[in-house]
């Protein structure tokens, strides 16, 4: 069952010059218990995308349905527009600065949308919520108190205590030291996990994203261009934007040898990864296609048969990335030695690659 449903989602923002439309027809789904995030560069409309969900702006049309119930839209009968306050959408917000009331400790944040219960019922309620996040012996202390990740902690379940159907992530571990963040994000999703609460993380941190959710949506001026599991997204990009945006690689233009080999300048290459997804592909022997390659996928070996030298290198602790410059582009490899200033060869290191229709340039 789908907790959040996003159907024919648009945004737009006045603005001097009139309306910028900034979200297009977008469509998404959250399943229950699932962590998808909106994954894309500065600019693209994820955090409009939140803010839409939350009911926090004007001038949004389509259907959100939260909880299968209709957030906005039109109802049923087709007679009335709804428009649901936020506090009534059933959604709790993390945002990047935690957002603790400063003056409230630690306790009387979490209770904070807790006034309905009687005292006691609070208490306990606080205090089972502080316990899953093992933060019970901090109940008296204030934010300033707290570092960074500990409020963070504490503005998460301060968002559960309320029971929403959904929790929306905005860029919410962008401010936690990185030495903590991948610890804080996996305890957040084991909580979740656990609890079978759904959640929409917004980031630009791929890192973030892969470690946090099952599904992620990569969103490019406010179209989604793929959803997918982390491994297919990065294994299996379907348009050139998210193959780019998910790593940087060498784009090799191919000539098509039979039904799974390709001939490039760096040798032939046959493929051995999805088989559907490459028949699919429907590729025509004697055509061209553009193939991309990552660093980890291709090998350097010393030659001076290659006339190719490695001009630049970079020490990254557990390999080195060699550059060089090769049919007019930049070619980084992940390396285990350093090459620097000698002579070797390219060699493609894997059968799994992305390939897409030759681009034809503007006339
Ligand atoms: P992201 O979160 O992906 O970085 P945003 O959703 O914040 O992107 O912004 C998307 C676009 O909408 C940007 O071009 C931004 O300048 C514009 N924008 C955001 N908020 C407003 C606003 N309140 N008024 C006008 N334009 C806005
Ligand atoms: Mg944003």
């Amino acid at each position: 069952m789908s907790v959040l449903s996003l159907s024919k989602l648009n945004v737009s923002y006045k603005s001097s010059q009139g309306k910028i439309q900034i979200i297009d027809e977008l469509e998404l789904q959250v399943n229950s218990g699932e962590i998808v995030a909106l994954f894309g560069p500065s600019g693209g409309g994820k955090s409009t995308v939140l803010k839409a969900i939350a009911g926090l702006l004007d001038n949004v049309s389509g259907d959100i349905i939260i909880g299968g119930k209709q957030a906005l839209g039109i109802n049923s009968r087709g007679n009335t527009s709804i428009n649901i306050a936020t506090e009534d959408r059933k959604i709790g917000l993390i945002f990047q600065d935690y957002a603790l009331f400063p003056h409230l400790t630690v306790a009387q944040n979490v209770a904070f949308g807790l006034d309905k219960l009687s005292r006691s019922a609070r208490k306990a309620k606080v205090d089972s919520l502080l316990e899953l996040i093992k933060m019970v012996e901090y109940s008296d202390r204030y934010p300033h108190e707290l570092s960074g990740g500990q409020q963070q902690r504490i503005a998460i379940v301060r968002a559960l205590a309320c029971e929403p159907e959904l929790l929306l992530f905005d860029e919410s571990f962008s401010n936690i030291d990185p030495q903590f963040r991948f610890e804080l994000i996996s305890d957040i999703r084991a909580l979740l996990k656990q609890h079978n609460i759904a959640a929409l993380f917004v980031t630009h941190n791929q890192d973030e994203a892969f470690a946090f959710c099952d599904r992620i949506a990569v969103l490019n001026k406010g179209k989604i261009e793929q959803i997918d599991c982390p491994e297919r997204l990065f294994n299996y990009p379907q348009t050139r934007f998210v193959a780019e945006f998910l790593g940087q690689g060498l784009w090799l233009r191919c000539k098509v040898a039979s039904a799974n080999v390709l001939l490039s300048e760096l040798g032939e290459i046959s493929y051995a990864g999805d088989k559907d997804l490459f028949s699919s592909m429907s590729l025509k022997v004697e055509g061209e296609v553009d193939v991309y390659i990552r660093p980890h996928q291709l090998k350097l070996t010393l030659s001076n048969d290659f006339p190719i030298v490695v001009t630049n290198e970079r020490f990254a602790g557990e390999f080195y990335e060699s550059q060089v410059q090769w049919l007019g582009q930049v070619i980084v490899v992940k390396t285990q030695n350093s090459f620097l200033n000698q002579s070797v060869k390219i060699e493609i290191n894997t059968a799994v690659w992305s390939v897409f229709p030759v681009v034809k340039s503007p006339i």
